[in-house]
């Protein structure tokens, strides 16, 4: 798949070694506790759209996303390794591909209670959303929502993902009038759409994971499964916290919308 995103940017942004050193996770492992009760899914909030590329420098922290799903033992590797570290992270999952995602909806339920995992809209089917008139963007947009709401619990509003980073006023414009405001792109890339060999998909995590970052990843080919553990210990390495969307931008599942 393309991957259209200013990754070039992050290359002015330095790493910040007065960052405070941070954990991956925040405390008890999934499943230790029972988690807290799902938040009720909150009415749509419509408002003017904005672009994300990246976070806030300060603090030290990334965002990692994880896109698609197209291959059942990378959703599957990446539910472990959430459920196993504790990282926070943030899943753009497709509906079309609910036969990869579905079987793990019941180990994601804790993690998604707790605000470790979050799930944001990358629509129904991966469209060019650019190419399909207002309705069939919309539709995408829609059924996806709902596909994650039954499986996931939680609403992926205010955030989309736009499928090959492919978006532009009119699009952005509907998905912002259905409460979908903030439209999410990366400023880092493992540049796994495609099959990279793992040395390749470290070097990108050496050139992108620095604080601010928000990070495209895929769960589509196993490359990434082996290098978990070292992509963790870069992390730590560089003070580094990974953080979901809301955590890095204010934003709650009970609201919906900052
Ligand atoms: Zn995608």
């Amino acid at each position: 798949m393309l991957a259209v995103g200013a990754v070039g940017a992050v290359a002015a942004c330095g790493a910040n070694p007065s960052s405070p050193p941070t954990a991956l996770g925040h405390g008890a492992m999934a499943g230790a506790a029972s988690p807290p009760p799902l938040p009720a899914i909150p009415a749509a909030v419509p408002g003017p759209s904005k672009t994300i590329s990246s976070g806030p420098p300060g603090g030290g922290r990334i965002v990692l996303t994880v896109d698609d799903g197209t291959c059942a033992d990378c959703v599957s590797g990446y539910v472990d390794f959430a459920r196993r570290t504790g990282i926070h992270l943030t899943f753009s999952p497709n509906g079309t591909y609910a036969r990869e995602w579905e079987p793990h909806a019941g180990d994601l339920a804790p993690l998604v209670a707790a605000g470790q995992i979050q799930i944001m809209n990358h629509t129904f089917s991966h469209p060019k959303l650019t190419t399909l008139p207002d309705a069939r963007v919309r539709e995408e947009l829609e059924r996806n929502e709902q596909w994650a709401q039954k499986v996931f619990g939680i609403t992926t509003r205010p955030y989309y993902r736009p499928p090959f980073g492919v978006h532009d006023a009119r699009v952005d414009g509907i998905a912002a009038s259905l409460g979908w405001t903030r439209s999410v792109m990366w400023n880092g890339s493992f540049s796994d759409s495609k099959t990279i060999t793992p040395d390749f998909l470290m070097s990108q995590a050496r050139r992108f994971l620095t604080p601010g970052t928000v990070m495209l990843g895929h769960a589509n080919h196993p490359t990434v499964l082996g290098l978990f553990d070292q992509i963790v210990a870069l992390v730590k390495e560089r003070n580094l916290q990974p953080v979901t969307l809301d955590e890095m931008f204010g934003t709650t599942r009970t609201v919906g919308a900052a």
